[in-house]
């Protein structure tokens, strides 16, 4: 369903869904732009899956310049609808290069239950393509996926038990899609038909940014909204970017147009965690680097994301327009850098390109990561919340005994808001697979890496990794057992049979090949429990390196590596 020219009959249709959905006022006459739910009820509700559709379907029979599509279906088989806003409007991935414009990719609704980043872009879409004067998207093109996990949308439930930290609206949908994954714990594992949908759209259109939409969960901060760029310090390029360059102009000008207060997302130390390792008794600190979290995932491809956290106890108005007004304010300073934002996806993707033929090309690649423990120090927004003296619930969100008291005030404290690596690895010019990996091989491709198959036996000078210790989670999680491998990678010519996988380094997602493949990397295969029982101490690690690639071209040219694109994706 990929078309900005609705049938006739669904031109009807639509007519007939818009009259009902703006109150049957619109009988005669053009058909008028739609309202979202909560814009339909005073904020007391958020769209239902269907509503989505029904905003969507009423949007394409505006004549405006969107494109309507579906990024692939749920695992209970709904559509996840998309829609690409930009004049001139692009239908295809080729279309869109030819216009030479930042791609940004706005996720909503990952977690079903967080539900104001799939209303807030749902009326921004709208508003940007009905807007008679030129705006951002004469200079950009945005792709929005409003409710990219609808399974976990349609579970409408009360918040009180759905979304327990958070101000309303009275029914929202879970946490996790149908299966019971955690949709922002599975963008390296992809276990998910979501993910995969994604991936194939990130692969399809590489996104210059990519914006993921949340509701935050706890403390009482004095912000709209919090925010985070790619934390994992392998995102050289458009972490850093982000960070130091983007999202301080854009806490200005929250600040300066909307009167809101944003800043670095994070927990009260009090309320969360002690930082290990730190004797800080209160702090602010943020969460995690690494890339099972689709923003980290998304800098380690050497693009720009950003999460965005909106106020869980603010009600559900005041969160859609400071989201609103967020991903409004991102997409216009994407315009206004356009050239610059282009260049550093050039520069990101060209970067690995040399590896394994030039020794002074390569760039170390942090592959463990830990939270820098010198923070600065900073003034950060507090509420006070204060006893009741009974045990009532003062308002959803606020645990019992307990009320907000509006009294916000900065305090100095240190801020825990970046990590640093903690082992890095020299890119190898190639990894190499075993013939019979192929579930290896499959996950490598849906991450969008090509990978080659060798059509004869070779060996070549490199490297095996020596297993010492191999440490599993006593739980699942996510259904997977966590694993953890040490040892030791010992150089030697390695014999590799026929079939054997070439994973090369030199690709545009050459960071991510080898934080996947190292068996030491803190969220690679490995963690994720893809070689099983394989892993153990004294054998050697499945995947092996290989240093120098053209010496094999050269020393035995007829046995070159073939492509071989016959393993279609599938769940393992
Ligand atoms: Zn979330």
């Amino acid at each position: 369903m990929r078309s900005g020219q609705p049938s006739l009959v669904a031109v009807s249709m639509m007519i007939l869904t818009l009259a009902c959905s703006t109150g049957g006022s619109q009988r005669h006459g053009p058909p008028s732009p739609p309202r979202t739910r909560p814009e339909a009820t005073a904020y007391r509700e958020t769209s239902r899956y269907a509503d989505v559709r029904n905003f969507l379907d009423s949007l394409s029979v505006l004549g405006l310049p969107l494109t309507f599509g579906s990024i692939g279906k749920t695992t209970e088989g709904r559509e996840i609808p998309y829609v690409i806003a930009s004049r001139p409007a692009v239908a295809t991935p080729a279309d869109a290069r030819r216009l030479q414009r930042p791609i940004v990719y706005v996720q909503g609704n990952i977690h079903g239950g967080e539900v104001e980043g799939k209303d807030a872009l749902l009326a921004l879409v709208r508003d940007l393509a009905i807007a008679a004067r030129p705006n951002v998207l004469d200079s950009i093109i945005l792709i929005a996926v409003p409710v990219y996990n609808a399974d976990g949308n349609e579970r409408f439930g009360p918040q009180s038990r759905n979304r327990t930290d958070q101000n309303g609206p009275e029914l929202v949908g879970v946490r996790a899609n149908a299966q019971n994954f955690d949709l922002n714990r599975d963008y390296v594992k992809a276990d998910a038909p979501e993910t995969r949908a994604s991936l194939a759209m990130f692969n399809a259109w590489d996104p210059d940014v990519f914006v993921d939409l949340h509701t935050t969960n706890g403390s009482y901060h004095g912000y709209a909204l919090t925010y985070s760029p790619s934390l994992n310090p392998a995102a050289v390029f458009g972490g850093l970017y982000a960070r130091d360059s983007l999202l301080p102009v854009l806490r200005e000008r929250m600040r300066s147009r909307h009167r809101r207060e944003v800043f670095d997302y994070g927990n009260f130390l009090s309320d969360e965690r002690a930082v290990p390792e730190s004797t800080a008794k209160e702090g602010w600190a943020t969460y995690d680097a690494r890339p099972r979290f689709g923003t980290n995932y998304y800098g380690m491809r050497g693009r720009i994301a950003i999460l965005a956290e909106a106020y869980s106890h603010d009600p559900l108005d005041r969160r859609i327009s400071a989201t609103y007004a967020f991903v409004s304010e991102i997409l216009s300073l994407v315009g206004e850098r356009a050239a610059s934002i282009r260049s550093l996806s050039e520069r990101a993707s060209g970067q690995p390109l040399a590896w394994g033929r030039a020794p002074d090309s390569l760039q170390m690649v942090p592959i463990r990561s830990e939270l820098v423990l010198t923070p600065s120090t900073l003034e950060v927004i507090r509420e006070a919340v204060e006893p009741t003296g009974d045990s009532s619930v003062t308002e959803p969100g606020m645990r019992r005994g307990f009320r907000r008291t509006g009294r916000f005030t900065p305090v100095r404290m240190p801020v825990f808001d970046r990590f640093t690596s903690a082992l890095d690895r020299i890119p190898p010019a190639a990894y190499v697979v075993a013939p019979g990996d192929t579930a290896i091989v499959r996950l490598l491709r849906i991450h969008g890496i090509r990978v080659e198959r060798s059509d004869s036996a070779w060996s070549a000078r490199g490297e095996a990794f020596t297993i010492d210790t191999v440490i599993s989670a006593t739980r699942l999680f996510q259904a997977r057992r966590e694993t953890r491998v040490q040892g030791k990678w010992d150089r030697a010519l390695q014999a590799f049979p026929t079939g054997s996988f070439i994973v090369s380094t030199a690709q545009p997602l050459g960071t991510l090949v080898v934080y996947l493949l190292e068996p030491e990397s803190e969220d690679g295969l490995a963690t994720w429990n893809f070689f099983g029982a394989r892993l153990k101490k004294g054998e050697k690690f499945p995947v092996r390196k290989v240093l120098d690639l053209s010496r094999r071209g050269r020393s035995r040219p007829r046995r070159s590596s073939t492509v071989v694109n016959t393993i279609p994706p599938r769940n393992e």
